[in-house]
């Protein structure tokens, strides 16, 4: 089946918006097995946009359309993609009432131009949308399907993973599909990762592995070609045991959405452990990780944010004297601030982190000197010394991420 993408919306023509809902649909696609071989972009225009639809239509079977099921005026992707099909525009029950719903439950004032969301293309598949009000539809007509998605990532992402994808499925012959699983890696950088793993990679056709980089992590995306499902899992374990045989101390969990944090809370959970921290140049940024997670609340009791010296001491309790022998930048320091946020919250973890964010140095520290320290009960308490590099944003990003991972490491009772 070949597929193309139309993402519509002028603020993506002026920059303003980057297209990253392209990427994702060709990733999903990709895995359904259905060849993407466009991806244009037009503005909120129906002439150019109908005109587009008219070149779709010649070379695509599947033409996924994103952007343009809003309420207001501009929203017109509807509106064209019914009159190119030569379909009318219908009021969808449930997204109407889901819609009455919504504007009941938040006490505002329904606007007429709402009613607009819940309409759909006549003939076509309703396609829910479980985290926004606008509905989109899947219509086939003269041997060319419309897929009609929102523009926000997190409605469109949601309604492609639970709505579209069952019908796309079913659309594409299914002798052979592609399952894949993902390995997710910290400690390691996307080179070494690859370097590691380059005789297995270079010999490797079905499944494929292919790496991914994040700031501060590597994934593997392992994709089997097969018919029948067990056969899949069997090909993609194989391989997969050949890769931790390489590269297992740095993988930390499987899928797309299991982050660093999430995994770290996960565990903590099942161990019945609580965590705290007392932060310096992360300023609440660990802390906020977590609250990322739901339902951290059963593994994270509170913490600190201490940025000055006289924060430390007044909030942590530490000894003036110790904060000016050893400076805040030290292993003493990070040791203390661990501890007493763990003492003074009674959790069973406390994890620290001081340190030069920069650009400039610190007590003559260099920006990337970063210092973490995890204190746990009835265990010695300790610090690392990191040097981190690039940036204030990136250094601070892989400070809260080195700090996870050691409060992963400690909890699963290993360094
Ligand atoms: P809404 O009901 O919010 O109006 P909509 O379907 O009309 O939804 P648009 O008006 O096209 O969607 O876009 C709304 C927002 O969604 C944009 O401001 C932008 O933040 C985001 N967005 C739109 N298209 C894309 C895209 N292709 N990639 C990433 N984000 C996008
Ligand atoms: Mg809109």
């Amino acid at each position: 089946m070949k597929a193309e993408i139309i993402a519509v919306g002028t603020e993506l023509l002026l920059g303003q918006v980057v297209n990253t809902n392209a990427t994702f649909l060709s990733e999903e696609l990709a895995s359904l097995g259905i060849e993407v071989y466009y991806h244009t972009v037009v503005g909120d225009n129906p002439t150019r946009l109908e005109e587009l639809l008219g070149e779709a239509e010649k070379r695509s079977e599947l033409v996924v359309l994103c952007g343009g099921l809003g309420p207001t005026d501009d929203d017109l992707t509807k509106d064209v993609v019914a009159k190119h099909v030569q379909h009318n525009l219908v009021q969808n029950q449930q997204a109407l009432e889901k819609l009455k719903q919504f504007f009941t439950f938040s006490k505002r004032k329904m606007t007429e131009n709402n009613l607009r969301q819940t309409l759909i293309i006549e003939g076509g598949t309703v396609i829910q949308n479980p985290t926004g009000l606008a509905a989109g539809t899947l219509i086939t007509e003269r041997d060319t399907s419309y897929l009609l998605l929102p523009g926000p990532p997190n409605e469109l992402k949601p309604m492609f993973h639970q709505n579209a994808r069952p019908l796309l499925e079913m659309m594409v012959p299914q002798q052979e599909q592609l399952m894949s699983k993902v390995l997710r890696f910290y400690g390691i950088g996307e080179s070494q990762l690859v370097t590691d793993l380059k005789e297995l990679m270079d010999a490797q056709t079905n499944p494929t592995i292919a790496p991914y980089a994040k700031p501060n992590e590597v994934t593997l995306r392992l994709t089997a070609k097969v018919s029948g499902k067990e056969k899949g899992e069997a090909m993609l374990s194989a391989v997969e045991a050949q890769i931790m045989e390489k590269v297992g101390a740095y993988f930390y969990g499987y899928g797309d959405e299991n982050s660093l944090a999430k995994v770290t809370v996960e565990q903590l959970k099942e161990k019945r452990k609580t965590i705290t921290a007392a932060e310096s140049l992360t300023a609440g940024l660990f802390q906020s990780t977590l609250g990322d997670i739901p339902g951290v609340s059963e593994v994270f009791v509170g913490g600190f944010v201490t940025y000055s010296k006289e924060m430390k001491e007044q909030l942590l309790k530490i000894p003036h004297d110790l904060l000016d022998k050893n400076g805040v930048v030290s292993e003493a320091c990070a040791i203390a601030m661990a501890e007493q946020a763990r003492k003074l919250t009674g959790a069973d973890y406390g994890v620290s982190f001081t340190g030069v964010a920069g650009p400039d140095e610190l007590e003559n520290q260099p920006a990337g000197t970063v210092w973490i320290g995890i204190a746990e009960k009835d265990k010695p308490t300790f610090a690392e010394l990191h040097h981190f590099t690039r940036d204030r944003k990136y250094i601070r990003h892989s400070a809260v991420m080195k700090g996870l991972d050691l409060i992963r490491r400690s909890v699963k009772g290993k360094k």
